[in-house]
């Protein structure tokens, strides 16, 4: 047997209960459920780019995977397949019984089976392909908003970016602050019960990988519309609220990346139910602003504009 063929079956063999087939033949074999549309997408993370080359290999494995996740969330699909092409720069065992044992910690939270994938030698590389369900006609899409949509977002805006600061030494966090932040940037739970709750509610999803400002702008795009949205709506961690004031904080919130909430439209009549939801999961939910026919986006914080054409909302850094 191959070195290569070991690993896979070492590190990357499991029990996948909802395929047909897994791992160790030339292809998977999986059914759709009747009634329902295959949701798939690809994320690929690359070291030096979307992580450190000494990030903690769990950490690696498991938002290889969330990333891929909250993708489906965003579709209102749920996710329940997953393919891993890896290229790996050399044979570590300690470090891929770590990315393995995150990867994995990922996929049991949210009942995803590895069935499948690729193993090369070559600079770190790590694709990940998930794929799940969603009842026909129910995925969540960003070009289905109208115009007066109220435009809500889930969770914290802006730990993610505010932890990558913290180790870019850009700001020195305390110790509780920068735990939080880090739990955040290292290991996102992907919001996929709410996805799966805003099915009937949404018109219009998007996760928030990219940023907030510029997330948001995929779904006015594609549903040709505009907003305003109203930073002091938007719910973050005490820290960020107390220096929300400070243009560094500010561009966390709106466009710091790597959150992986979700960012919704819908009609107003979905109000009450949507803010029922925060109880049911509990979550928060914030809503952010109103979809407009004038096209851009408008944030006011204080009742005051935002001049968010300055650079830094873009690309945070
Ligand atoms: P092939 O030559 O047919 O591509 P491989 O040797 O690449 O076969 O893979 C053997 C089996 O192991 C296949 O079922 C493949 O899907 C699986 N596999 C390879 N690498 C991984 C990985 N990193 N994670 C999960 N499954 C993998
Ligand atoms: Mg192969």
């Amino acid at each position: 047997m191959s070195p290569e063929f070991n690993l896979i079956a070492k590190y990357f063999t499991r029990a996948t209960p909802s395929a047909d087939l897994g791992v160790g033949d030339d292809a998977a074999l999986l059914r759709v459920s009747e009634g329902h549309q295959l949701a798939i997408s690809v994320d690929m993370l690359v070291a030096g780019t979307h992580f450190f080359h000494d990030a903690a290999p769990y950490n690696i494995g498991w938002k290889s995977l969330a990333v891929n996740i909250s993708d489906m969330a965003a579709m209102g699909a749920v996710p329940k397949w997953a393919t891993l092409a890896i290229a790996l720069p050399e044979i570590n065992e300690p470090w891929l019984a770590e990315f393995s044992r995150g990867l994995f910690a990922c996929a049991d939270r949210f009942k995803v089976d590895l069935i499948g994938g690729d193993t090369t030698r070559g600079p770190l590389n790590i694709s990940v392909q998930i794929m799940g369900e969603v009842p026909t006609g129910k995925a969540l899409r960003r070009d289905g908003a109208k115009s007066d949509d109220d435009i809500w977002v889930s969770g914290n805006l802006g730990s993610a970016a505010l932890g990558l600061a913290h180790l870019q030494n850009k700001i020195t966090l305390d110790s509780e602050v920068a735990e939080h932040c880090l739990l955040a940037l290292h290991t996102p739970m992907p919001r996929t019960i709410l996805g799966l709750a805003l099915r009937n509610k949404a018109n219009s999803c998007i996760d928030v990988s990219d940023g907030l400002l510029a997330d948001l702008g995929h779904i006015l795009e594609a549903s040709n519309l505009g907003a305003t949205v109203a930073l002091d709506n938007i719910t973050c961690h005490d820290y960020l609220r107390l220096h929300l004031d400070k243009p560094m904080i500010q561009q966390c919130v709106l466009a710091g990346g790597d959150d992986y909430e979700l960012v919704f439209t819908a009609p107003e009549s979905q109000r009450h139910a949507i803010q029922q939801l925060t109880q049911q999961l509990n979550l928060p939910l914030s809503l952010i602003g109103k979809t407009t026919e004038n096209l851009g986006i408008q944030v006011t914080y204080k009742q005051q504009m935002l001049d968010i054409s300055k650079k830094g909302f873009d690309h945070f850094g």
